[in-house]
């Protein structure tokens, strides 16, 4: 007889996120249905709630995606035309997107070859040298699952009266010194997008913050402005959180932290079993934690490695193939961010998902040897 067909190993796997809370999931549409309430209702109210009791601070909004909380959050802290906005050039172009939609300028900082986020050193030089006032807020991206140095970044940020908005899409339960990312900055912003951490079957997104009267503010601008209906006290617009996809939300909540205990034990496993091998491992700086969103290994040979892989059943992928900087849309020629640039031509995300078990992190495992013979 012949062996079964093995499946297909993916990077991330939204479907089997839904299998295995299928039955409160279907629950949950189902009760949003017969309430005949859509919009802004009971389901979003509550998850807004539990949401900013997990993260352990003031409020959150639900909004319409990732990219709305990145500008609504600048947008909310007083970011627009005529401002500059420090972030890095190694995120989705989400990010820098967002911020050209306040009307700021995006500027670049180049990333630490180790953990591949933002250089705080670099930072802080290109500030004093630049001492360009309408540079007026960063944006740290928490790569691949884990924070920036924030107690740093912040101290930083004061001396330069700068504000923090935290692009904290990749995320979910990451901590520095123990406490939750995405509650340092004056507020942050989380993607709910199928394949985050905490993932919708849909678009969805949230802003979050310790300030109340920031919070609230950008609960006005995620629907026209409103404060009262029908009476805009400012120029908002629609970027509403739907019911169901908040229903969903609050069931994938209550198993986040068990699906990133899973998702720690597979990195673990990788980690020990790749340790010897020619691949560059994920750093993760002592007093931080990781939620693994994407667990990235390094290679010059990375193309290579991905095709190989490919051939054996088992998706990679590239988070990011091509810096924000070299992109059509954004291309600077002036501008050289040489770790920046090395990181996107040699990162490979390997599968993990909390779909994932020992034995399919083992097989990827053995193919990796197998491709370095
Ligand atoms: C996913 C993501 C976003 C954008 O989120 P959307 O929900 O897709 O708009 C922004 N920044 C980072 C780092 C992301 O990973």
């Amino acid at each position: 007889m012949l062996p079964a067909p093995r499946s297909k190993l993916l990077t991330a796997d939204p479907k089997a996120a839904y299998l295995a809370a299928q039955t409160d999931i279907d629950a949950a549409i189902k009760r949003v249905m017969l309430s005949g309430h859509y919009i802004l209702g009971p389901e979003l109210a509550a998850f807004e709630k539990e949401f900013a009791a997990w993260l352990g601070t003031a409020g959150a909004v639900g909004v319409a995606n990732g990219t709305d909380a990145i500008e609504l959050a600048l947008l909310a802290a007083g970011i627009g035309p005529g401002d500059k906005v420090v972030t890095v050039a190694n995120t989705v172009t989400a990010t820098v997107a967002a911020i050209g939609a306040t009307g700021a300028k995006p500027v670049f900082v180049d990333i630490e070859p180790g953990t591949m986020l933002m250089d705080l050193a670099a930072l802080e030089s290109m500030l004093s040298e630049l001492r360009d006032p309408k540079i007026k807020a960063i944006v740290p991206v928490h790569l691949y699952g884990q924070a920036v140095d924030l107690p740093r970044l912040l101290e930083l940020a004061q001396r330069h009266s700068l504000l923090v908005i935290e692009d904290s899409a990749q995320a979910h339960g990451s901590t520095v010194g123990g406490k939750k990312a995405g509650t340092f900055g004056s507020l942050a912003a989380f993607s709910f997008y199928p394949t985050k951490n905490l993932g919708a079957f849909g678009d969805a997104g949230a802003v979050a913050g310790s300030d109340p009267a920031l919070v609230e503010k950008v609960r006005l601008l995620r629907q026209y402005g409103w404060r009262k209906r029908y009476v805009s006290d400012l120029p908002g617009r629609n970027s509403r959180l739907d019911e169901i996809q908040a229903a969903i939300l609050r069931v994938r909540l209550a198993r986040l932290d068990a699906e990133t205990a899973a998702r720690d034990r597979l990195a673990r496993q990788y980690l020990g079993a790749l340790k010897n091998s020619p691949l560059s491992l994920p750093v993760v700086a002592e007093g931080r934690s990781h939620c693994w969103h994407q667990f990235v290994v390094r290679s010059p040979k990375r193309d290579e490695l991905k095709a190989h892989l490919e051939t054996k059943g088992i998706g990679c992928g590239i988070l990011y193939p091509v810096p924000v900087h070299r992109q059509p849309a954004y291309h600077d020629a002036s501008l050289s961010l040489p770790h920046t640039e090395q990181a996107c031509a040699e990162v490979l995300s390997l599968p993990l998902h909390p779909g994932l078990s020992d034995e399919d992190v083992a097989r990827v495992v053995t193919e990796v040897r197998g491709f370095f013979g």
